[in-house]
């Protein structure tokens, strides 16, 4: 018998990739295609049935289920995009009605990093743990959270963006038009311009001074023993821990996964946002907590295959 399998559309600004996996999250075929939003929403549709089709003929079978990710506030019950920086012009067009039309079967569209959530609770952690949050780094900072095993999206679809959770009043400019966000202090723009005002401020001999320096430099920098560059990480972990502390005490998870690019470099930040945490006084929530690392780079589209399947 054959596979039985959901597929996933993770559809970001530049690439649109359809990755196929068993409800365990195996990974059985990944395809891309370029994005082309300056085509319109229409050419997107046809793009993704392309993709789906190609999967298909490869594996066999039919997957029963479709759910498109994508970056930006997801009206999920009406399947509409609301807001979307690098795919404006999908702003408002029903798009998992024209893909459900296409495609002949369920379509569900979702944050893309609620789907990382989705990834997190039911592939890396085996849905052994019924409360998991996720907080996906990358130039910005995205969330997403399961809770008893139902993924949270509020009542219009934009629950757990917690990249927009104020950590610092009067904080660093965020791309969303406010003042000390998450993201703003921990997202790559935020660890950029850390780095800038620590330049900029002390007389250092950081060799990260006139370079274009991108958040691998950071970290290599870091790694060889930098001061400037291990204390903007230190800085990003603390933007982190009152994240993870105002996380604890609104949702009392069992655990917290840190995914996507900057967190490769958990490493060099996971210490001061462990420290954060373990400063507040209610051990019982803190004390049961796991921060953790995603092993897997791929948990927002493999998250959103499993989810076809379960939703
Ligand atoms: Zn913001």
């Amino acid at each position: 018998m054959k596979n039985r399998y959901g597929i996933g559309v993770d559809a970001g600004g530049t690439f649109l990739k359809a990755t196929a996996a068993t409800p365990e999250g195996k990974v059985l075929c990944s395809l891309s295609t370029p994005t082309r939003p300056d085509l319109g929403p229409k050419a997107f549709v046809a793009s993704t049935a392309e993709l789906v089709e190609r999967i298909e003929k490869r594996l066999g079978g039919r997957s029963p289920g479709l759910c498109v990710a994508v970056a930006g506030d997801v009206d999920v019950q009406r399947g509409v995009l609301r807001r979307s920086p690098n795919l404006e012009s999908y702003e408002g067009f029903p798009l998992r009605k024209a893909l459900q039309n296409g495609l002949k079967r369920p379509v569900s569209l979702h944050n893309d990093a609620n789907m990382a959530a989705w990834g997190a609770y039911a592939v890396e952690l085996k849905r052994k743990l019924p409360k998991v949050l996720v907080l996906t780094m990358g130039t910005g900072v995205g969330g997403g959270a399961v809770l008893d095993g139902k993924l949270l999206t509020g009542a219009t679809g934009t629950a757990a963006e917690f990249g927009h959770m104020r950590i610092y009043p009067n904080g660093y400019p965020c791309n969303c038009g406010a003042h000390g966000c998450l993201e703003a202090h921990a997202g790559t723009y935020g660890l950029r311009r850390t780095v800038g005002e620590l330049l900029a401020e002390k007389k250092s001999t950081s060799r990260l001074r006139n370079k274009d320096f991108t958040p691998k430099d950071v970290a290599d920098a870091a790694n060889a023993g930098d001061n400037l560059a291990k204390e903007a990480w230190r800085r990003v972990g603390r933007a982190l821990g009152l994240g993870v502390v105002n996380l604890v005490y609104t949702f009392n998870p069992d655990a917290i996964v840190f995914a996507g690019g900057l967190s490769r470099a958990g490493a060099l930040y996971m210490d001061t946002v462990k420290a954060t945490a373990d400063a507040e006084s209610f051990r019982g929530p803190f004390g049961h907590l796991k921060l953790l690392i995603a092993k897997r780079p791929d948990l927002g589209s493999v998250g959103a295959a499993v989810y076809a399947l379960d939703a």
